[in-house]
């Protein structure tokens, strides 16, 4: 919630904080990597923008770029605030957050991609 409040637009504070103040959903921040600790600019983990679809795949394109040392990630949270390198159109526009659902909310199982 400290980074949705501290990151997030109003409009984007007005839809998930309230979710978050009434536990409907339960966030992590997911910055750190298995290779890349203190050193942020060497993140891995990419957001590519695909014009087509209006959509952030976000991508962990070797071991590491896995996210390592969540708080909660491996069992409690359903959304992660992930922090990844923004690509679009090809350029790189450097670290920036999103909130990427990580668990069903209604039996709280894997979505895919997210295991
Ligand atoms: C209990 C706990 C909970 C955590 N929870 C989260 C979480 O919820 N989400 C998340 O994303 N991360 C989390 N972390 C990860 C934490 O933020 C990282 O441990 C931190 O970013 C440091 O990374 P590292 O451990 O890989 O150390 P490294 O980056 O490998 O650094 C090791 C040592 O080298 C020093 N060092 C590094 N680079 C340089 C340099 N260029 N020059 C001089 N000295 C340098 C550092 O100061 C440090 O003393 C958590 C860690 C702990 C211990």
């Amino acid at each position: 919630m400290k980074t949705l409040n501290a990151l997030g637009t109003d409009e984007q504070i007005a839809k998930w904080m309230p979710l978050a103040m009434d536990y409907k959903i339960l966030g992590t921040y997911a910055q750190t990597e298995l290779g890349h600790g203190t050193y942020l600019r060497g993140l891995e983990t990419t957001a590519t923008f695909d014009p087509t679809t209006q959509e952030f795949i976000i991508d962990t394109p070797q071991i590491t770029a896995t996210k390592w040392w969540p708080g909660d990630l491996g069992k409690t949270s359903t959304h992660a605030m992930v922090l990844a390198q923004l690509y679009s159109n090809g350029q790189n526009y450097g670290m920036h957050p999103f909130i990427v659902q990580i668990r069903s909310l209604k039996d709280h199982s894997p979505l895919p991609g997210s295991s």
